[in-house]
């Protein structure tokens, strides 16, 4: 789908000018009882039982990506209990996702939870290598147990005050899944369930403290397939088409493109299908690609390039490759007023204080890891004057729709590295717990000032406009691609795997090869 830039700015202008004059009368209308500071920070000081209680049990259940059926069910659970309406539910295709609200007109503040766990990361809440005792496999070794608790945390605590003091507006908790695979955020987004806000508040666990004042990179995944003929490799190889020899040459050109791509260009892939024995002339053979760029149009070039280098491995080998970029993403999109408010009440909220027992534990898995035993990071970091850093994640897209603003706060000791065992053990410990209520604190206190500040709405927004500028949202997901890909048969709504493989072979448009090209095998995430 495609929506003008132009048109959405100016309704938005519009909805945003009554807002704002809607707006200056509330706060006249509120000098008497305005939630100052304290109240709002007592507010965010309230729900961190909460916020504990969420991370802990998010933490157990570590249910990895697309397949977050309790975590999801749990978190609407809290939502509904605490007066907000689930207005959508496996929103956008995305099963475990979902939509809750509270309030209602302007101006609209959503807030992003994520929840899904990595597999193979689980480990016990311990400064070593110690596997779950009771089984569990996967891990928050990205800490989206804190992202869900943290971010819920500040829903609450902003709802609290809203009813306290007549605020008006709608609260949007966006119950964003599967971040680490198929991100439900892209598919919201070609959905246009982000199109009405007005801004966007998210924040993720890290080492280091600071505003997401950052550019990341937009990305798109590709599944590759080759399908050759199979023989004997010592009878008659001449009978056989080699579809690992098409995967030789196609990753052999990826390998000499990168002369010829910019700076900024990532591309690095896995073979998950090379063949079954040495003997046998393989006939089917799977490469996973991810591809990565500073913007959209960079990445949809190096895109089109290697469908031809696909189509080329064909030709060269007589096998049939098929080509699907089935998933992708925007690079990520700062904005300066939003950044700086954050980031001011970063400094007043502070770090957290750590207990003997967490310092121990701190230095004692930086001694585990190989590193410098020198603890959590002891202060708020300066804003980022926006560097280009080469990992991606689903929020870039939100944040080109609507003004969207993050951080990063301590979760692990400093030189910790994310997706890490190390870091489900800080994620499911005290340290991790005080991170997420940390970044509760600091989204309740510009959540409300989003809702209450008229002037630093329009300034966010003004901001946008000028980086949005002639900017038209495009889905990077094909519209083949109803659900994610990576969704097992039995909760896909869209018909299954083998039949979006169907769809995909007899459909000769934009994705996938020319006509005459295809393969076998659905695309999948493994
Ligand atoms: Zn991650
Ligand atoms: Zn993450």
């Amino acid at each position: 789908m495609k929506r003008t830039g132009r048109t959405i700015d100016r309704i938005a202008a519009a909805v945003l000018l009554a807002g704002i004059a809607s707006l200056h009368s509330t706060c006249e209308a509120r000098a008497e009882s305005p939630a100052g500071e304290n109240e709002v920070l007592e507010a965010a000081e309230k729900v961190t039982p909460t916020v504990e209680e969420i991370a802990q049990q998010l933490w157990d259940l570590a249910e990895v990506s697309l397949l977050e059926i309790k975590s999801s069910a749990y978190l609407k659970d809290v939502l509904t209990r605490n007066g907000f309406a689930i207005t959508s539910e496996k929103t956008a295709g995305v099963p475990t996702a979902f939509i809750a609200e509270y309030g209602k007109g302007e101006p609209k503040l959503g807030i992003l939870l994520e929840y899904d766990a990595l597999p193979g990361l689980g480990n016990e809440p311990v400064p070593e290598r110690q596997p779950r005792k009771d089984g569990v496999t996967s891990g928050h070794g990205c800490g989206h147990n804190l992202i869900g608790a943290g971010a819920m945390g500040a829903a609450l605590a902003i709802k609290n005050l809203m009813v306290a003091n007549d605020v008006p507006g709608t609260l949007r908790v966006y119950g964003a899944a599967a971040e680490e695979s198929e991100g439900a955020k892209v598919f919201m987004a070609r959905e246009g369930a982000f199109d009405d806000l007005d801004a966007m508040l998210h924040w993720h666990p890290m080492d280091v403290a600071h505003v997401s004042k950052v550019r990341l990179a937009a990305t798109t995944h590709m599944y590759v397939e080759f399908k050759g003929k199979a023989a004997h490799a010592g009878l008659y190889p001449w009978k056989g088409r080699s579809a690992l020899d098409a995967v030789e040459i196609l990753l052999h050109s990826v390998n000499m493109m990168r002369e010829h791509v910019e700076p900024t260009a990532r591309i690095h892939y896995i073979i998950t299908d090379g063949g079954k024995a040495p003997n046998i002339v393989p006939d089917r053979a799977v490469v996973m690609l991810t591809y990565r760029d500073a913007d959209r149009e960079r990445v949809n070039a190096g895109i089109a390039w290697i469908k031809d280098m696909v189509e080329g491995a064909g030709l060269a080998t007589q096998t049939e490759g098929l080509a699907i970029d089935y998933f992708g993403m925007h690079d990520l999109l700062p904005n300066t007023p939003l950044a700086d408010r954050m980031h001011k009440h970063f400094k007043t909220v502070g770090l957290p204080e750590y207990t003997t027992e967490e310092n121990a534990f701190a230095t004692e898995l930086q001694n585990a890891s190989g590193l410098e035993p020198t603890g959590m990071a002891a202060q708020v970091g300066p804003i980022p004057d926006e560097p280009r850093l080469g990992g991606f994640t689903d929020v870039g897209d939100v944040s080109y729709i609507t003004p969207t603003m993050g951080v990063t706060v301590p979760s692990m000791p400093q030189g910790i590295p994310l997706h890490s065992w190390m870091a489900t053990a800080c994620h499911g410990h005290s340290i991790g717990f005080k991170a997420a209520v940390t970044a509760s604190k600091v989204l309740t206190l510009t959540g409300i000032d989003l809702l209450t500040d008229a002037e630093l709405l329009e300034q966010v927004k003004a901001d946008f406009d000028e980086r949005t500028e002639g900017f038209t949202y495009e889905s990077p997901i094909p519209d083949t691609i109803k659900e994610p890909s990576g969704l097992p048969d039995e909760m896909r709504r869209y018909g299954t795997r083998a039949q979006l493989k169907a769809t995909i072979l007899n459909n000769t448009g934009d994705h996938g090869l020319a006509p005459h090209s295809h393969g076998t095998g659905a695309p999948h995430t493994h």
